[in-house]
């Protein structure tokens, strides 16, 4: 080190000296990714199934987003594990990434159902809040909601769709 600093100005060649020595800690051969994923256990999996659990309370109106958020609670429990099996074989990180490879090619295949997820309201622009973007399949602003409602109760009410004729077979 002190051979270096003499020749080099400025102390450039130790910050090289640093960096190669940080790079050959990120050696895709090693394990540091994967350890540290292993390490984290079942967290990642659990901190997207908590609010999975939440999406009971909207019942249909939000099944493809509950969908969706078991999709990516499966896409980050196969890339844990897959990480705590190259920590157990001792192999390498590069393995990792392959799965992350594959796992983000069929997130990306399957995007549509994967994250539906929308920003604004899909018939007036509207920014939406987080309760509609993360829950609600409609992705309608409050006020499209409220219309789209009022305007499906009209269009039942003028079908008059007969209620339930539970017109009992009579006995001749
Ligand atoms: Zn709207």
């Amino acid at each position: 080190m002190d051979q270096l600093r003499c020749t080099a100005p400025l102390g450039v060649s130790t910050s090289r000296a640093l960096n190669a020595y940080d790079r050959r800690d990120m050696d895709i051969n090693g394990l540091v990714v994967s350890t540290w994923l292993a390490g984290l256990g079942i967290w990642p999996l659990v901190i997207v199934l908590i609010p999975n659990l939440l999406f009971r309370k909207y019942g249909q109106s939000a099944g493809k987003k509950r969908m969706s958020s078991l999709f990516q609670a499966i896409a980050i429990f196969l890339i844990t594990t897959v990480a705590a099996f190259l920590v157990e074989k001792e192999l390498s990180d590069k393995y990792l990434f392959l799965a992350v490879g594959i796992v983000a090619l069929v997130l990306y295949l399957l995007r549509a159902r994967v994250f539906p997820y929308k920003l604004k309201c899909v018939e007036c622009d509207a920014t939406l809040d987080f309760k509609t973007i993360y829950f609600m399949d409609d992705n309608l602003c409050t006020d499209c909601h409220s219309k789209k409602m009022a305007e499906q109760e009209a269009a039942e009410e003028t079908a008059e769709i007969p209620t339930e004729k539970s017109e009992d077979e009579s006995e001749d």
